[in-house]
């Protein structure tokens, strides 16, 4: 079948790969009809991530029907249209059963198409296999088009999963660093909760303005310190809440430095240092709440699949580009350099 592999910093490369098959009794093998590229995908390509072995097949946001299953598979039928989350876990370790899957002990904390890509290759292909089937997949109702089911896999549940984690009430005042895909659906989200006023941080003009039409106000950090400037517009105080969706030191020290004593910061950008410089005294002195990780995306696919088909939630307005598999290593060069106005860069096998 045909995938899009890593070969080193910025060479992805289109390939034929061996067609997966089910190994597990527990397996599933789905043909994918929707996948995309993501900004976790983006450290891979930039060579941030080590101990990544060469070829792997990429891509972690995917839906599709499923072909096959093994013996052991019992909810999930051939036929059936799923959604699967980005990491990979049993559903029945302590982990697991502590609503922690992105920390299964049986999968070693697995994700689809990174570090362990050699043992579950990833989403951008014509096919996948989808390990313990019942518990990974959730079937997606014949209303609902993929554009709408699949970011549940992925970021649409981190962006909700930030928003979750800041703690915002009603008339909060909420900023948001980074106004790509994730930063786009955390705010969505956050306007679930009934804040006053979300201040939109970036430097890329596109993004701000499709921010600003989803209710934001934004704040362009190359027109000066987005530190001050979020302080200047909540008169001196700083945020209540302040949401970091990018993924580096800088943002991270911004969001402590920008947010309100007994604020809280919230953290989904992905970290792959094993330590990042922070402003300490800062945090300490203001007494603020810090919330941060990986997002355990398969609790959050059910109860928030109800919000889209409600309309409460709408994925879709982030969708920028459509392309096949073949175009994928140009999908990745616009995502990356933020060219032809590209948000989200979806991929159709
Ligand atoms: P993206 O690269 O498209 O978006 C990042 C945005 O941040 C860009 O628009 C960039 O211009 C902006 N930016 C850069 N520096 C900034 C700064 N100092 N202040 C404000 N904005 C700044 O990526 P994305 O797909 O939106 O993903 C965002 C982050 O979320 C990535 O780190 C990704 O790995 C992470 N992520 C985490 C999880 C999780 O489970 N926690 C899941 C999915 C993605
Ligand atoms: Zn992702």
């Amino acid at each position: 079948m045909k995938a899009i592999t890593l070969h080193g910093t910025g060479d992805v490369r289109v390939e034929t790969v061996p067609d997966p098959a089910v190994m597990d009794p527990t397996d599933a093998v789905v043909r994918i009809t929707t996948s995309a590229i993501c900004g976790s995908d983006l450290h891979q390509y930039h060579g941030r991530v080590p101990g990544l072995p060469k070829g792997v097949v990429l891509g972690h946001e995917f839906m599709g029907v499923v072909e096959e299953v093994g013996p052991g598979v019992a909810r999930v039928k051939r036929g059936d249209r799923i959604v699967a989350p980005f990491s990979i876990s049993c559903g029945r370790c302590d982990w697991c059963r502590m609503r922690l899957p992105t920390q299964c002990s049986t999968t070693g904390r697995a994700v689809f198409g990174g570090r362990f890509g050699a043992t579950y290759p990833g989403g951008q292909a014509e096919r996948i296999r989808v390990p313990f089937a019942d518990h990974m997949c959730e079937l997606v109702p014949a209303a609902m088009k993929d554009e709408e089911a699949f970011f549940l896999g992925d970021i649409l549940s981190t962006g909700y999963f930030c928003a979750e984690s800041a703690g915002i009430r009603p008339g909060d005042r909420v900023a948001i660093l980074g106004a790509g895909p994730v930063g786009l659906f955390a705010l969505q989200s956050a306007h679930l909760f009934g804040p006053s006023r979300i201040y939109m941080v970036d430097r890329v003009d596109y993004r701000l303005e499709l921010a600003e039409q989803m209710g934001a106000i934004p704040v362009n950090l190359d027109k000066g310190d987005p530190v001050q400037q979020l302080r200047a517009l909540t008169g001196g105080r700083g945020p209540d809440a302040v949401l970091e969706c990018v993924g580096h030191e800088v943002p991270f020290a911004q969001a402590i430095m920008a947010v309100r004593p007994g604020g809280t910061v919230s953290s989904v950008g992905v970290y792959v240092e094993d330590a990042i410089g922070f402003p300490v005294r800062e945090a300490f002195f203001k007494d603020l709440t810090l919330r941060m990780g990986i997002c355990n995306a398969r609790n959050y696919i059910t109860p928030l699949m109800g919000l889209v088909e409600a309309g409460r939630l709408d994925p879709t307005r982030i969708i920028t580009h459509t392309m096949t598999l073949g175009e994928a290593p140009k999908g990745y060069a616009i995502f990356d350099k933020k060219e032809d106005r590209a948000i989200k860069v979806m991929l159709k096998p």
